[in-house]
Order: structure tokens, then C-alpha cells, then sequence
């Protein structure tokens, strides 16, 4: 007989190997990103993980894509650029003028060469984050909403309302998403990437709106 303490709990060899890939990667960030960011990508990999429970998605690869999102966005600028030619990355004229969009290609990137990523939709999800793409899978959408709704983040106007939106109906926040990153957030910083305006005009048709 066992008390409800000692019934032991049963992990899956992989649930065993991915929850140690996660440790290891978790401690390889803290050195690469600063404390903010750190905390934030913790956010992400969590909200994300909640997200695929919701969806019925993979919470383990959620949980890797989450964590590994912004693995190039500690990078100074030069850097990025530099990595990006080294890697012979194409850089667009929005990337040059806002070397911060170029942190999710570099990121995928990184995420494949140094940190072991094999896993294709982990990859583009990382690649897809910031901007969104037209047709995102399951994990793409997760990424793409948990990076704006995790629990540090507190600049977006109407977060309350997306965070309730993200667990209802998951095209319905990614449209919101960017719509309010096209009318409120990057426009301060001065340029929208356009793959951000053709992500925007997908879902509105996909919708209805
Ligand atoms: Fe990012
Ligand atoms: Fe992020």
C-alpha cells in the first residue's frame, strides 16, 4: 500500500529526455538573455503550455518553442546583422532599418545550430513569432499569442480582454493581436513588418471581417 505521497509518478522515457533538454536550454538562456527577458521567455513557455492544454496541441514541443522563442533578442544589433550574412540569412529593407525583427529568423537559427532543435514545427514557430505569417499552424498561433499575452507583459492596450480572447477562440486573438500591433504598438517605433500587414489581411478574410 502506498500513501498518496509515495505512489510514484510515472514519466514516459521521452517525457524523461525532453523535460531534461528543457532544464539544460533553460540554463543555457539565463546566461544568454538579460533578467527581463528571461523572465519574460519563462512567461512564454508557461502560457504556452496552457494554450496547447486548451488546444489540444503538443504541450512539450509549446514548452520548447515558447522557451527558445527569443533566443537571438540579446544580441546587440550589429550582431544580429552579422549572423544573419554569416548564415546568408536574406535581410529585407525592414529588417535593416529594425534590426530587432530579425531576432526570429536568427533565433530559428540558433535554436537548430546551438541548441539542438530538430523539430521542424518548433523551428518555424520560433521563426514566426513576431510577425505571424499567413496560414499558421497550431504551435505557430500558440507562440504567436502567449508572447503577447504572458503574464509580464503589461504595455498592450485591452490585454485583459486578449488574454480571454486567446483561451476562446485562438484565430479571433491572433487577429486582435495584430490588429493592435498595426494601430497602437509598432507604429511608436515607426515601421510595421508587411509580412505583419499580409498576416492581418489572412486572418481578416479567413473571419470575415
Ligand atoms: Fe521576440
Ligand atoms: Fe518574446
Amino acid at each position: 500500500r502506498h500513501s498518496s505521497e509515495t505512489i510514484p509518478f510515472i514519466w514516459s522515457k521521452t517525457m524523461i529526455v525532453i523535460s531534461e533538454e528543457l532544464k539544460k536550454i533553460k540554463k543555457d538562456l539565463k546566461k544568454e538573455l538579460d533578467k527581463n527577458r528571461y523572465q519574460h521567455t519563462l512567461g512564454v513557455m508557461y502560457t504556452a503550455s496552457c494554450l496547447a492544454m486548451r488546444y489540444s496541441g503538443d504541450i512539450q514541443q509549446a514548452m520548447l518553442a515558447g522557451l527558445l522563442h527569443d533566443c537571438a533578442k540579446c544580441i546587440p544589433a550589429e550582431r544580429q546583422i552579422h549572423l544573419c550574412e554569416k548564415n546568408r540569412i536574406p535581410m529585407r529593407d525592414v529588417e535593416l532599418k529594425n534590426p530587432h525583427l530579425l531576432h526570429a529568423k536568427l533565433g530559428a537559427l540558433l535554436a537548430k545550430s546551438q541548441y539542438g532543435i530538430k523539430d521542424k514545427t518548433v523551428l518555424h514557430a520560433i521563426e514566426a513569432h513576431t510577425t505571424g505569417m499567413p496560414n499558421m499552424g497550431l504551435l505557430d498561433k500558440i507562440i504567436f499569442v502567449a508572447d503577447y499575452i504572458e503574464p509580464h507583459r503589461d504595455k498592450a492596450p485591452d490585454l485583459a480582454e486578449v488574454r480571454k480572447l486567446a483561451f476562446d477562440d485562438i484565430n479571433e486573438a491572433v487577429l486582435r493581436i495584430l490588429y493592435d500591433t498595426i494601430h497602437y504598438l509598432d507604429q511608436r517605433r515607426g515601421a510595421v513588418d508587411p509580412v505583419t500587414y499580409d498576416t492581418y489581411e489572412f486572418y481578416r478574410k479567413l473571419l470575415n471581417r
